[in-house]
């Protein structure tokens, strides 16, 4: 059995050190466009705030590790740049060997997503940077590094613009977070996201909401930048981060099925329309997990787990994928925010009915030192089901919406909430924990 993995990252690498556990004879090629196969993307921002140190610690395995750990054979700097379903080959431009054809037996594509780049005056300065891999992030260190940055505006307040933001404060930069929409970090609404606003202002990031970028123009040392309110900013550097599409624009003649905007369709099963072809990761449409609309969610727990289901059902396991809830999480300074599920912007715009309820418990036993409070939101049904939670504060607040997402996994209700015994001791929580106290308020 021959296999192609196109992508060496979080999905790719995942289907193919799976797909060598369950099948030790499988030979598996992974193709990767760039020179680093899987590093730590998530870990990118921090390594430029210098929180992460050494660079090398990015690198979570090198092609040499995966021939000797998994027998892969890792091919870096080579893109897969057409598949012929047909045929079943790949056309593959690489550095080293030039253009090569490889057939297969199966195909995992794991691509991932690109930042956007829109046709804005002047985006094409080299002063505006993307991060997305280890050479964006080498060439943004360096400019903070080296070449005397005072200033940057980050555009785009999703989460890799409010670490990007925070990150380069860290450094000493003084930042601006320029955002189109009302609010920053999408998924969260807008009552809880208002301490994160104020947490970034606090910490003396200047925050512009509702305004987005209409032209840059070089500057002798440095770029200038147009909102669309006519203001004008000024900064050595610019960081765009204002989303990603899928990077499937080798797929456009393959006769796999992509959607509106340019992901790959799957089932369950994470297979395209054609025969032994696979995808996963960032690049594909998932189901909702709670509203069962298809949409994308460029998250890595998501796509690790895609890559693993892939890799199952080349094996011949019938694994399926039951859709994603978006659970995620930021650091914001000193605050952390975390959501998981739908939040009320979606329920409301697919006209699904649902109620909520915001408790503000403390992380542990308020007479316990360092007791902080935080804020707990619980969205649900008329029948009490659980459909989303958000939460916000400086301690505590991922295990909350940890559990409340695995209780959302599980089909669970607010009832379910009261009922669950959490671990208590004054240090750590209450004898009513949050979550449960999230369940009384509710039910
Ligand atoms: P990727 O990891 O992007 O891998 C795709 C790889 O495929 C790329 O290396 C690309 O070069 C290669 N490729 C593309 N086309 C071809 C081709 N034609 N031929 C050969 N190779 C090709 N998610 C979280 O859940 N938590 C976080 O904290 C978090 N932080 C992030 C911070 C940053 C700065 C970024 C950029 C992302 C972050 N993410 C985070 C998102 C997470 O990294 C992605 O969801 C995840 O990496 C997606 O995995 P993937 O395999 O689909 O794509």
């Amino acid at each position: 059995k021959k296999v192609l993995v196109v992508g060496g990252v979080a999905g790719g690498a995942s289907a193919a050190a799976r797909l060598r556990r369950l099948d030790e004879s499988a030979e598996i090629i992974m193709f990767e466009r760039d020179e680093y196969i899987s590093f730590a993307n998530c870990g990118l921002p921090y390594y430029i705030g210098e929180t992460i140190k050494e660079r090398e610690k990015l690198l979570v395995q090198t092609p040499e590790s995966m021939k000797n750990r998994f027998n892969i054979d890792v091919r870096v700097n080579s893109e897969v740049i057409s598949l012929d379903t047909r045929k079943k080959l790949v056309t593959v431009r690489s550095k080293d060997r030039g253009m090569y054809l490889e057939t297969y037996d199966y195909v995992v594509l794991s691509p991932g997503a690109r930042a956007i780049k829109p046709y804005i005056e002047g985006i094409n300065s080299k002063r505006i940077l993307t991060l997305r891999n280890i050479p964006d992030t080498d060439s943004i260190k360096d400019y903070v590094d080296n070449q005397g940055v005072n200033s940057a505006v980050v555009i785009g307040g999703g989460f890799v613009g409010v670490e990007m933001a925070e990150n380069l404060k860290h450094r000493g930069v003084d930042v601006t977070l320029v955002e189109a929409a009302p609010h920053v970090l999408a998924p969260f609404d807008t009552d809880i996201v208002a301490a994160v606003e104020k947490e970034i202002s606090d910490n003396e990031v200047q925050l512009i909401l509702n305004d987005g970028v209409k032209s840059f123009k070089d500057l002798e040392n440095g770029v200038e930048i147009t909102l669309n309110s006519e203001k004008k900013l000024k900064a050595d550097l610019v960081i765009l981060a204002i989303g990603v599409i899928p990077d499937t624009g080798f797929l456009k003649e393959s006769g796999i099925k992509l959607g509106a905007k340019g992901h790959i369709l799957v089932n369950e099963n994470m297979a395209t329309n054609a025969e032994n072809v696979y995808a996963v990761g960032d690049a594909i449409e998932v189901v909702d997990f709670v509203n069962k609309q298809n949409t994308a969610v460029p998250l890595a727990g998501p796509a690790n787990k895609q890559g693993r289901i892939a890799a199952d059902n080349i094996a011949g396991l019938n694994t399926t994928y039951k859709g994603t809830q978006g659970t995620s999480i930021i650091k914001v300074f000193g605050l952390t925010a975390a959501s998981t599920g739908n939040n009320e912007r979606t329920l409301k715009r697919l006209n699904i009915p649902y109620k909520t309820i915001t408790v503000h418990p403390a992380a542990h036993a308020s007479y316990y030192p360092g007791a902080l409070m935080m804020t707990l939101k619980l969205i649900f049904s008329e029948e009490g089901k659980i459909l989303g939670a958000q939460g916000v504060g400086s301690d505590g607040v991922d295990k909350r919406i940890d559990v409340i997402a695995t209780v959302l996994r599980l089909g669970g209700t607010v009832t379910d909430l009261t009922e669950l015994e959490l671990c208590y001791a004054p240090p750590y929580s209450s004898a009513k924990d949050p979550v449960n106290m999230a369940g009384y308020v509710a039910e």
